[in-house]
């Protein structure tokens, strides 16, 4: 399989981790949209939050937990970020290993775009 996000997580292509641990790894995004663009992905291939399976449940806390500790490092934990995760088309996936997207250092509009 030939996925960009593997292959950062497996360290096979340069990225900017900013954490990472036995299951997760956050980098910065190459296309910031905010001060702050991290994503962070699971080890594990998964395409879309569509494959996502009840067994998944704990992985995905994991992602929210990352996040956390990422904006903190940051110190954006008290002023705000969001997060973000795209699923298909319609929201403007582009790759299909599932990221979260964790955007701060700017303020944020409501409805997104
Ligand atoms: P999405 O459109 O939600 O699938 O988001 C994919 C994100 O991955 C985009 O914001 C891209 O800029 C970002 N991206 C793609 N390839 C890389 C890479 N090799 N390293 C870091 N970010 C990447």
């Amino acid at each position: 399989m030939d996925c960009i996000f593997c292959k950062v997580a497996k360290g096979e292509v340069a990225s900017d981790i900013v954490y990472q641990d036995e299951e997760v790894v956050a980098f910065r995004d190459i296309n910031p949209q905010a001060p702050h663009h991290v994503l962070v992905i699971p080890r594990r291939h998964i395409a879309t939050v569509n494959d996502l399976a009840e067994p998944d449940a704990a992985l995905v806390g994991r992602l929210y937990l990352a996040a956390r500790q990422v904006a903190a490092q940051l110190g954006v934990a008290d002023e705000g970020y969001r997060l973000v995760m795209n699923t298909n088309r319609m929201a403007g996936q582009s790759v299909f290993h599932i990221h979260l997207h964790l955007l701060a250092g700017r303020a944020m509009h409501w409805p997104p775009g």
